[in-house]
């Protein structure tokens, strides 16, 4: 199952269902531009439409294919979140912060729906069935329901509502959560035909993509930057970096990886279910997710149950970290308990240690956007949207998201370590109940 590297997308649910991207050639010929973008998934190419709109010329490096990264293998849930709590950001920096972030994390799902809708991608799939997070014990259902509670009366957001144990199950078909809250703006979206169909709407209004085009160094001119990969240089004034969780491909992207862990996070998909489990499982064709630590999520795409999480995966899939996901999953659903899997695959999330993705320039030339912890779909749309402001010279307000803040992870080569340590004090924590 693995690939090069241990980033290994092998058996992609989306792979074998998506349509074929643009056929984009690798950079052979030295060229100049404005802005050169490093990193062909949402937030590059979120960046690169932002750029187009207000006529600048960009151009996108990608290292392989464009979605190779995160943004062609996730999960397809689009939610408004961060793991941060709004209360708690409310608490911490006050409530205009907390306003604006909320605000960020609605505006996140409004510019899917208009990057769709401007460069034409209906076979993305975004649908806006909601979110609904099922608790796995009552404190954390008390936990979830104060929040909502807190953005109605606060922010006046009604768009969550609570389910009661009774009606979660008959929803989900399952009796594992004790209930829920829906977040009905949220939704599903095919990921890697998102990706691709932004790349082939960028494409057609003349914005430069190249695929397998690795950038190997990023060299300081007086006048901006020359970026260099294998096949030729590109000469830019300015420079985004948008290579998030797969920044160690090169060294080029260092500052980037340092302020980074990298989580590898799995999907599988059962073949498809029997007609029976297909109406009884799911019912709301929602996003679901559940309040762990180690959080576990599933949707069904196309009658298959798809379920994903992150594990104590290391560096490279193995078997036996599969099995562990499909086991959660049965435990949950027994119903599924002998159903072949047809699909699993994994891919990197970009961890940061206050949990916060960021965007913008880490000193005067680059620009970054990283960090979406995991949920970064939507962001990572926004956050291009906002990179590209930047580099245009606009000040959009990035409240907490401001790269700025963002200091490098300490003692960043014991992450990996790190990481396994966590994961396995998550995981007591979550066999325990608390
Ligand atoms: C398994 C999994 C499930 C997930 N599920 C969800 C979900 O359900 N909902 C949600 O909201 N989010 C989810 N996420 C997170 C989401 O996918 C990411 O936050 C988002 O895709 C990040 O987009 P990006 O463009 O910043 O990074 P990426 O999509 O990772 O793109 C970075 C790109 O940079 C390229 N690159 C790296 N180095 C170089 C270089 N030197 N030169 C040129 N190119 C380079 C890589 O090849 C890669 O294509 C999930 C992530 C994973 C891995």
């Amino acid at each position: 199952m693995s690939g090069p590297k241990g980033f290994a997308d092998a058996r992609s649910l989306w792979k074998s269902t998506a349509e074929p991207g643009p056929a984009l050639p690798m950079l052979e010929t030295d060229l100049s531009a404005d802005v050169v973008i490093v990193g062909g998934g949402y937030s590059g190419l979120s960046a690169a439409h932002a750029l187009q709109r207000r006529g600048i010329e960009a151009v996108v490096l990608e290292a392989r294919s464009v979605g190779w990264g995160a943004s062609g293998r996730n999960g397809g849930v689009v939610s408004a979140k961060f793991r941060v709590p709004f209360p708690a950001m409310a608490k911490t920096h006050g409530p205009e912060t907390a306003r604006r972030m909320h605000g960020i994390a609605h505006e996140s799902l409004h510019v899917v729906e208009e990057i769709i809708a401007d460069l034409g991608i209906p076979h993305a799939q975004f649908e806006r069935t909601g979110n609904l997070r099922c608790a796995h014990n009552a404190r954390a259902l008390d936990a979830l329901i104060a929040e909502a509670q807190w953005l109605r009366s606060e922010l006046k957001d009604d768009s969550c509502s609570v389910l009661s144990r009774a009606q979660l199950a008959q929803e989900i078909g399952s009796d594992a959560f004790v209930g829920g809250v829906l977040h009905r703006l949220a939704g599903t979206i095919h990921p890697l035909n998102y990706a691709r169909g932004m790349a082939a709407g960028l494409v057609a209004r003349k914005v430069q993509i190249f695929e397998n085009s690795p950038v190997t160094r990023i060299l300081r001119e007086p006048a901006g930057v020359v970026v260099e990969t294998p096949g030729a240089r590109v000469r830019a004034r300015q420079v985004l970096i948008a290579t998030d969780a797969y920044s160690e491909l090169t060294s080029a992207t260092g500052r980037v990886s340092r302020s980074i862990i990298p989580f590898r996070s799995a999907i599988i998909a059962t073949e498809r279910m029997p007609l029976h489990l297909q109406a009884k499982l799911l019912t709301a064709r929602r996003g679901y997710s559940e309040t762990r630590r180690m959080m576990k999520w599933f949707r069904k795409v196309d009658g298959r149950f798809v379920f994903g999480g992150r594990g104590a995966f290391g560096r490279e899939d193995t078997a036996s970290s599969f099995e562990a996901l499909r086991r959660a999953m049965t435990t949950l659903f027994p119903e599924l308990e002998g159903l072949a899997i047809d699909f699993q695959w994994s891919g990197l999330v970009g961890m940061t240690l206050n949990q916060l993705p960021h965007v913008g320039r880490i000193d005067d030339r680059p620009c970054v956007s990283f960090g979406y912890n995991g949920v970064g779909i939507a962001m990572a749309s926004l956050l291009g949207q906002y990179a590209g402001a930047l580099l245009a010279g606009e000040s959009p307000q990035l409240a907490l998201l401001d790269a700025s803040r963002q200091k490098p992870v300490p003692f960043h080569s014991l992450r990996a370590p790190g990481v396994r340590i966590v994961t396995g004090w998550y995981q007591m924590l979550d066999a325990l109940g608390r």
